[in-house]
């Protein structure tokens, strides 16, 4: 070994789905939009000479659409480069006891990765058999709470009634609510965050808005939680924001009509292909989200998988504990479900 090398930090990152550069593939492993963002956004005039000045840090323009859609005050909203980044920030800010941070076993497999990188110090939660996060085993003494709503990759989205209660045992810490998938599911952990001053909701425009390659996310919460993470980010990166990403993401917010109908039609399309997969075989957990969390009876994921890629069908398989036979399937446009469905039945 390099002596330098003994000052090297090591970590296991995060290893993100695949992206094949595949002209004919049908590409439903990492939860995109199969439509494209709002025509406000793709029409939207850019003036790239502005992009001689620095973009603005505290990102007001995006900031205040969202809180203006939202119904919120501008000291509400942080926003950041995905929900990714929004997260990463928010476990620097809010997680620094010496007590573990909780969050499900099967889960948003980012989390224990910033854990470790972060030094902070976690306790994972098992599901139940069902998958169903269990309140009550975050009711005891910790040093945060993190989870998604509806989990990934299970689906699966919990009744406000326990988040709750998981809130109600939790007055001390930080609770983040990750609603990556809301827009597919119920109601949102939002109308909460008045009453809980130390509930931070996460959002993103990768999913449900169609602009996973801008890379924007943002929370909500107490204006004392966004002034925490502000404080954290402007002594990190002033600009993480780039000009492009405030003017578009604000396109988006403006056509609430556009993604409400793509949202709609993401729903149906899982709807029908739910039914042909129980047709097929597959048994599942009702999905609140863009994507199902399959497993056949006979044949095994990680076999259906690999056959799915050789015909560049590219879904996605978790070799992990308890979901090693689970398949997740993005939600993509009619015709590529239908083609799915069609490559399903013929191996089957
Ligand atoms: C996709 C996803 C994210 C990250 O999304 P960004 O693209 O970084 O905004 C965060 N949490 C969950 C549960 C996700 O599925």
């Amino acid at each position: 070994m390099l002596e330098w090398m003994k000052n090297v930090r090591k970590v296991d990152p995060y290893v993100p789905g695949e992206q094949p550069n595949d002209s004919n593939m049908i590409k439903l492993n990492t939860n995109e939009n199969p439509y494209p963002p709002s025509p406000k956004v793709i029409n939207k005039k850019l003036e790239l000479e502005k992009l001689r000045l620095y973009s603005d840090p505290e990102v007001t323009e995006l900031v205040c659409a969202l809180a203006d859609y939202h119904g919120l005050d501008k000291s509400q909203v942080f926003v950041g480069v995905g929900s990714d980044d929004v997260l990463a920030m928010s476990f620097m800010t809010f997680f620094n006891s010496d007590k573990p941070v909780l969050f499900p076993d099967i889960t948003y497999s980012f989390y224990d990765v910033w854990a470790k990188l972060l030094n902070i110090p976690y306790e994972t939660k098992a599901l139940d058999e069902d998958f169903r996060i269990v309140p009550e085993d975050y009711y005891v003494d910790n040093g945060g709470v993190v989870f998604p709503n509806p989990n990934a990759p299970t689906s699966i989205y919990m009744q406000l009634d326990k988040i709750r209660n998981i809130l109600d045992n939790n007055r001390d810490v930080v609770v983040i609510v990750d609603e990556a998938y809301i827009d597919y599911a119920g109601e949102s952990a939002l109308s909460l965050i008045d009453e809980y001053d130390n509930l931070l909701v996460v959002r993103t425009f990768s999913k449900s808005r169609s602009m996973a390659g801008m890379r924007i996310g943002y929370a909500m919460g107490n204006a004392e939680l966004i002034k925490a993470l502000n404080c954290v980010k402007f002594s990190f990166n002033s600009y993480t924001m780039n000009s492009l990403q405030i003017v578009l993401g604000v396109e988006s917010v403006k056509d609430d009509e556009y993604f409400k109908e793509i949202i709609d039609k993401v729903r149906n399309t899982r709807e029908w292909f739910s039914k042909e997969l129980t047709r097929l075989g597959f048994t599942y957990p009702e999905s609140a989200t863009n994507f199902v969390f399959a497993t056949h009876k006979s044949i095994s994921a990680k076999e259906l998988f690999e056959a799915a890629k050789r015909e560049h069908i590219y879904i996605r398989y978790f070799d992990k504990p308890r979901i090693d036979n689970y398949l997740r399937i993005t939600i993509g446009t009619d015709e590529e479900m239908r083609k799915v469905v069609d490559f399903l039945e013929s191996y089957i």
